[in-house]
């Protein structure tokens, strides 16, 4: 077996540090900012920093990068913790925050100070974007770039102390004004913002830094590879320069790896934000979102989504993995665990004419076709049931194995009933059909070897427990709504579709969290939010089909 087998290309690299004894543990971290709900993507990284954390017996840190007070809420700390929990990871007594190390970094910033790599600039941030020049041209030297040390201490002090206005200075590392990358043209590392913390409160009023501040957690934490998404690649010869400059105890290395984008959605906490502000959605935690706690909500099992992610791998390649692949390891988890049911969504009226109108017979359902341990129930039957309004055809094509005017259906663990007559309304809408059962026919007991083609789900009309299903459709109308200047005009406005559907009464019993199959019609739970026993509110949480292929290939179209 070759050594890279099964390995990706980042746990090549961790297992080549343990070999070479380079370390001798490995420790990483994940290191959301509490700016949103963790989103697919994260859960990306999530399973790759705790997967080979716990693969390698490390540690991983939970960091919580809250350097942008003002965008941070604690209620997205307390979703995050959530989240990563839910997703079957432990940080156990490892969460941090960037805020915990301000005391640290701010030290380190003097620290680069006094070996005249920083310095204090007082031009305003206008300037400042004029004398970085551009990708073409070179950067000027800000006037105030050659100060002395100790008037760059005493400024930076007197930041500290409250002594100016956000904006009136910022501290910035000294390094190369030329430099074809922007990122070392100067960054800045501390910037004066008068305004609260939600951890530290009033004691800060300079903050530093995203690049500045991740880079002085890792060190400190002891982090060996510190994994992040590629965009973070022009920021690498930065990271480097913070540790070649203050040389830690511990060197950690940035090692970049390509986003997980999802077809048909958005992986930004930034644009779900919008999208949430704009009522388009309930909430962060609306199903139709790919945050993890509206796939929770939807009903996808935690063990999908890792599934989903080992998938996908973990390359430099960009890639926009379809739906498709997402749902199918939903579909994959649920077969085998999910109990079977029967619900009609769009229901129609059957009256078997020669049935006794006040006989009622329990019907045994099998809970699951093909593990008989699940056992079975009962399901009441009686004269009026409810059938799927596209089950029956007035002109049906010779293939449609449903019912026909004159045709036969066989009833799932019924009867075979043909259908005499066709009720319409004023519109003309069939409003209910007039049917005959075979009483030799019931399901099960053999008295009768007569075959039909096709067999349909129902519910009997007097013991159905009417219900608020979700029929859920991707978000957007395009695949790749990134690359739409305005995401919000490709919204898909049959995104979510109500429907007043009549559930078995065995429904009634499904707890929350618990997933049901609906015989032919695909996965559903009921809804953490608004259900009530009293009036049921179920989530479909994936058809049983890929309706996606069909779908992505008209768009290719
Ligand atoms: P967003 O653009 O949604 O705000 P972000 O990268 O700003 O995402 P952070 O909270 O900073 O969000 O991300 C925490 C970690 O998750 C980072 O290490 C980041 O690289 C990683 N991450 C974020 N989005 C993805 C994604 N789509 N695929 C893989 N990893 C991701
Ligand atoms: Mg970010």
């Amino acid at each position: 077996m070759s050594e890279t087998a099964g390995r990706d290309f980042i746990r090549q690299i961790i297992f080549e540090d343990l070999e070479s004894g380079k370390h001798d543990e490995i420790v990483t971290r994940f290191p959301p900012e509490p700016n949103g709900y963790l989103h697919v993507g994260h859960v990306m990284s999530i399973c790759l920093n705790f997967g080979v954390g716990e693969e390698n017996g490390g540690r991983t840190f939970l960091r919580l990068d809250d350097t942008n007070p003002g965008k941070e809420k604690e209620e997205y700390v307390q979703a995050i913790m959530q989240d990563v929990h839910w997703l079957g990871f432990d940080w156990e007594d490892r969460l941090t925050h960037a805020s915990d190390y301000f005391e640290k970094i701010y030290a380190a910033a003097e620290k680069l100070i006094e070996m005249g790599v920083a310095y204090v600039d007082s031009l305003s941030a206008e300037e400042i974007r004029q004398f970085r020049g551009t990708l073409t041209e070179a950067g000027k030297n800000s006037p105030h770039r050659d100060r002395a040390v100790e008037e760059n201490l005493d400024l930076f002090r007197r930041m500290r102390a409250g002594e100016f206005a956000d904006g009136e200075h910022v501290l910035r590392a000294k390094i190369d004004m030329a430099s074809p990358n922007m990122n070392l043209r100067d960054p800045a590392l501390y910037r004066i913002r008068h305004i609260d913390h939600q951890r530290t409160g009033k004691t800060w009023c300079i903050y530093p830094m995203y690049d500045f501040a991740h880079t002085m957690s890792d060190a400190f934490e002891g982090i060996t590879h510190s994994l992040c998404t590629l965009e973070f690649e022009d920021h690498r010869p930065l990271y480097d320069w913070f540790l070649d400059q203050l040389k830690p105890a511990n060197r950690p290395r940035q090692i970049e790896f390509s986003r997980l984008n999802l077809a048909y959605t958005i992986t930004s906490k930034r644009k779900l934000n919008a999208l949430i502000e704009s009522g388009e959605v309930t909430g962060w935690n609306d199903p139709r979102v790919p945050t993890i706690a509206g796939m929770r909500r939807r009903g996808y099992p935690a063990s999908a989504m890792r599934d989903f992610v080992k998938r996908g791998g973990v390359t430099k390649k960009d890639k926009l993995i379809e739906m498709g692949v997402l749902e199918n390891c939903v579909r994959e988890e649920l077969g085998d665990s999910a109990e079977r049911r029967m619900a009609v969504l769009r229901p129609l009226k059957v009256v078997l004419t020669n049935y006794p109108e006040d006989q009622v017979e329990v019907m045994q359902a099998m809970n699951h076709p093909g593990n008989p341990d699940l056992g079975t129930r009962e399901m009441p039957f009686s004269r009026e049931l409810w059938i799927e309004q596209d089950d029956f055809l007035e002109e049906a094509p010779r293939k449609f194995f449903r019912l026909r005017p004159g045709g036969e259906v066989r009833l799932r663990f019924g009867y075979i009933i043909k259908c005499d007559e066709v009720i319409k309304n004023d519109d003309g809408d069939v409003v209910e059909l007039r049917c005959t059962y075979d009483p030799d026919t019931r399901s099960g007991t053999g008295t009768s070897d007569r075959k039909v083609k096709g067999t349909i789900h129902w519910v009997s009309a007097a013991h159905a427990v009417p219900a608020k299903v979700r029929l859920y459709d991707r978000l957007f109308n395009v695949p790749d709504p990134n690359s739409v200047a305005d995401f919000m005009t490709v919204l898909n406005p049959e995104s979510l579709e109500t429907v007043d559907a009549m559930l078995e009464p065995a429904l009634l019993e499904l707890a929350e969290g618990q997933s049901v199959q609906f015989e032919r019609l695909g996965y559903f739970c009921v809804d953490s939010e608004e259900h009530a026993a009293t009036a049921p509110v179920i989530n479909r949480i994936v058809t049983l089909r890929d309706s996606w292929a069909k779908i992505e290939k008209q768009a290719m179209s």
